[in-house]
């Protein structure tokens, strides 16, 4: 059906009663349970699946319901980390029986957002408390997009469902890529945690893991602000606890180097991205939501693609440290801001960096971070060039204007990003200005840099049983691990490393 029609909920009764021959007043409720866009053509319909409800009232749940019992009395299991990962993984140990102690670095989700603002204001961050560390994880201040690419791991209908179970809408059930928006989803975050605490689990802010405790070759739990925190350990950190992989590291805990892509956040005005995927010159008018792109290509045998992408978003600053200048973005649920953002980023490969220890890749995510620090005057304020500039080797002498409230310096990128990243992304911009005509363009601002895309290392861990190939009692966890790439695959691996955690301490009590 058209936009309009999708949109108002008259117009969809009247529409869906006159399609099926009924009488208007027979139909008592509609419940939509798929909706996607088709913009394929120049008139542009929505498709929506639906479930009508004929001389009956809707009486079913908009949402599958899960039950979480009172575990104050079980087992301990240590979660390190309050991202999707770890805070997945302590709902699912709920559900089993089991009572996770949650330890996480960072404050709050509120107290966090005081933190985030003042990057702008004081060009510093604050390096326990920023877009990749506090309760929620990197996921807390994002789109919030809730789609993934992998089908098979898990159960990605239940992680929606426990998100609207925690006051998400339930939207996110029926729309085709499902995302919930920086604004509302620290309540959601909020909720899940008084969940985990009214079960009698524990949740500690500003707690940092700083080692394990060990027992042979068995985690007997960790230690974390001098204090001993004891039972089995799911380690959900993050790809930004750099730390961690340290500690790893200098204790010959198994660790691999793992491929990550790098490359800028490219910011366009939202109504130009409208315009070019709905094919008409007033964009996305007052029925449609703000249009999304992606694209890939192969360059010289690496991949370069966007990524991430923000529509009516921000790019943010997402350091996690001193002499770092990282950004990645966000929206708001109504994805309403005048700016489009991707990250446009380039595959690069554990043997396209020098060197062969475990390291090597998360050394050079943090040469080129400071190199980007440099460049920006030693602030936040990010460099910057416009699309066309870059791509013909030009500095650009004025930038267009940005969300991102640090502010941006006119810079060459061209110049000074490693040339197997800048000429490839040259390249890919010519095929994507050639897919999507006005695509590029110099009222598009490139932002560097884009670094943090998935973790630099992975810590390996057995296939089956998702414990640590050597450590027993130990289940790396999520995307810090190496084992996902998003909100989604994150929360469904917590899941899937709880369930591991229950069986292993069974066959082991
Ligand atoms: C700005 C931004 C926007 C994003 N947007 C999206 C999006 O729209 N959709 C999407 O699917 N993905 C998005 N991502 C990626 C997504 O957020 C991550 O893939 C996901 O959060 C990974 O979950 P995780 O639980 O494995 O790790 P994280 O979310 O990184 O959580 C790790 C947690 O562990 C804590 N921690 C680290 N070290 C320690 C320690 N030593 N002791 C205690 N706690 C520790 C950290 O503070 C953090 O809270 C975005 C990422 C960023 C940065």
């Amino acid at each position: 059906m058209l936009p309009e029609v999708a949109a108002d909920t008259a117009l969809l009764r009247q529409y869906v009663a006159d399609e099926k021959g009924l009488a208007i007043s027979a139909l008592k409720g509609i419940r939509v349970l798929k909706r996607s866009i088709d913009a394929r053509q120049r008139t542009i319909f929505v498709n929506l699946k639906v479930r009508l409800y004929i001389n009956e009232q809707p009486t079913d749940d908009e949402y599958v319901h899960t039950d979480y019992p009172d575990v104050s009395d079980k087992p301990q299991v240590i979660v390190v980390g309050a991202g999707p990962g770890g805070l997945f993984a302590a709902l699912r140990l709920i559900e089993l029986g089991l009572r996770p102690i949650v330890l996480e670095r960072g404050k709050d989700v509120h107290e966090r957002k005081k933190d985030l603002a003042a990057i702008a204001r004081t060009q510093q961050v604050d390096g326990e408390s920023n877009y990749c560390f506090g309760e929620g994880g990197a996921g807390a201040y994002s789109d919030g997009k809730l789609y993934t690419r992998s089908k098979k791991r898990g159960n990605i209908e239940k992680i929606l469902n426990v998100f609207c179970q925690h006051g998400a809408s339930t939207a996110i059930l029926a729309d085709a890529h499902p995302h919930i928006g920086t604004d509302r989803l620290p309540q959601v975050i909020e909720a899940m945690r008084n969940t985990i605490i009214r079960c009698g689990g524990e949740v500690h802010f500003q707690t940092k893991m700083t080692r394990l405790l060990l027992d042979g070759n068995k985690v007997v739990g960790c230690v974390a602000e001098n204090k001993e925190f004891k039972g089995s350990v799911i380690l959900a950190t993050g790809h930004s606890a750099r730390d961690v992989y340290r500690y790893f590291d200098q204790e010959k805990i198994e660790l691999e180097a793992k491929g990550i892509a790098v490359g800028v956040r490219l910011e366009h005005p939202s109504k130009l991205i409208d315009q070019i995927q709905y094919h008409r010159k007033e964009g996305r008018g007052q029925w449609l939501p703000a249009a999304e792109y992606s694209f890939v290509t192969q360059v010289d045998g690496r991949g370069v693609y966007s990524f991430c992408m923000c529509p009516g978003g921000f790019v943010i600053p997402a350091a996690t440290g001193p002499e770092q200048v990282v950004v990645n973005g966000m929206s708001p649920a109504s994805r309403g801001t005048q700016w489009s953002n991707s990250g446009m980023v380039v595959e690069l490969r554990p043997e396209d960096v020098e060197g062969d220890d475990v390291l090597r890749v998360l050394r050079y995510q943090e040469e080129l971070e400071r190199m980007c620090w440099q460049q920006a005057n030693m602030k936040q304020t990010a460099p910057a060039q416009r699309m066309a500039d870059f791509v013909n080797g030009k500095l650009s002498y004025d930038l267009p204007r940005s969300s991102y409230a640090p502010g941006l310096v006119s810079s060459p990128l061209h110049f000074w990003l490693p040339k197997p990243i800048s000429s490839r992304l040259q390249q890919g911009f010519k095929v994507f200005g050639r897919q999507a005509h006005g695509f590029l363009t110099n009222e598009a601002v490139m932002i560097a840099i884009e670094t943090r895309t998935s973790s630099p290392v992975r810590i390996i861990r057995d296939n089956d049983t998702l414990l640590h190939v050597r450590l027993q009692g130990l289940f790396p966890c999520g995307e810090g691990a190496g084992y996902a790439g998003g909100i989604v695959s994150a929360g469904v691996d917590g899941e899937r490393c709880a369930e591991m955690c229950a069986e292993w301490m069974k066959s082991n009590a």
